[in-house]
């Protein structure tokens, strides 16, 4: 009866994966995935990536330095769910190898110098506490002192409520300091919004851009869909809160394929700095 098949769950890990996309589903080739940058080769569905490896397909090789990774993580309410947010915190940076949910850092565009930052899903789903506004204040700041463009790509739950009131206020810090930031206007700020970006990173710096561009299909919005649906009781319209139903009104300025990313960042910077 010649070889027995393989199941596909017997396949070696890491050679094939599901895509996540609901409406695709197939069984790819992680390799294909991998180089077309967390991008489904079948539907171009476009899988979470990391902090670091945004910072790996935006900017020139060896060109990042990361800032304010000094800055970490405290329970200073002692706040404590199903365990304390302490140790969930330890738990998140041994999962990840990440000290929090946001890295950024001055690096390098095609030779153009940017202040860079990335929110990381992975990391207590990107979410904004302390840490992160005060990273993300720190670039906003360097791009201010060094008249530098800033790009920061969110991908985030909203705030950290284990952190509270405390969370909340990241808000109007990140916010003031992009106030700062908009009085020269040699340091143009870009936005980038991947899938998802929520909440309290929505309501602040990620709406603030002077560009604001998005990957496609990404869930953009304040509240989730199911909140307003439950609140309002209504059907909500097709592709609510999604990439392309901003971008038809006006909430974004343009959708961009990851694989076009660097590309179309560097040609923004060149017009704009020209
Ligand atoms: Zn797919």
């Amino acid at each position: 009866m010649g070889l027995p098949f393989r199941k596909k769950k017997d396949m070696p890990s890491g050679l094939w994966m599901k895509c996540r996309s609901a409406a695709c589903g197939k069984m790819v080739y992680r390799k294909q995935v991998e180089e077309r940058l967390g991008v489904c080769p079948e539907c171009g569905f476009h899988e979470k990536i990391s902090a670091a490896r945004r910072a790996e397909i935006t900017l020139d090789p060896d060109s990042f330095k990361p800032l304010g990774e000094e800055v970490l993580p405290k329970d200073v309410l002692e706040f404590i769910d199903r365990e304390p947010y302490g140790q969930k915190i330890a738990q998140a940076q041994k999962k990840t190898g990440r000290s929090e949910a946001a890295l950024v850092g001055a690096g390098e565009i095609k030779g153009i110098r940017v202040v860079f930052g990335s929110l990381d899903f992975g990391f207590f789903g990107g979410s904004m506490g302390q840490v992160v506004g005060e990273r993300v204040t720190s670039a906003v700041e360097k791009a201010v002192e060094e008249e530098l463009p800033l790009i920061l790509f969110s991908s985030s739950g909203g705030a950290r409520m284990q952190e509270g009131a405390l969370s909340l206020m990241q808000m109007a810090k990140t916010s003031a300091a992009i106030a700062r930031l908009k009085r020269n206007p040699l340091s143009p700020y870009i936005s980038v919004l991947t899938d998802p970006t929520t909440g309290g990173v929505t309501a602040s710096f990620a709406a603030l851009g002077d560009l604001i561009l998005a990957e496609p299909g990404a869930l953009i919005g304040f509240a989730g869909p199911r909140v307003i649906q439950t609140t309002l009781r209504t059907d909500l319209p097709e592709g609510f809160q999604r990439a392309e139903f901003l971008l038809d009104r006006g909430f974004i300025d343009r959708i961009v394929p990851r694989t076009e990313m660097r590309d179309e960042l560097a040609r923004i910077l060149e017009y704009c700095l020209n």
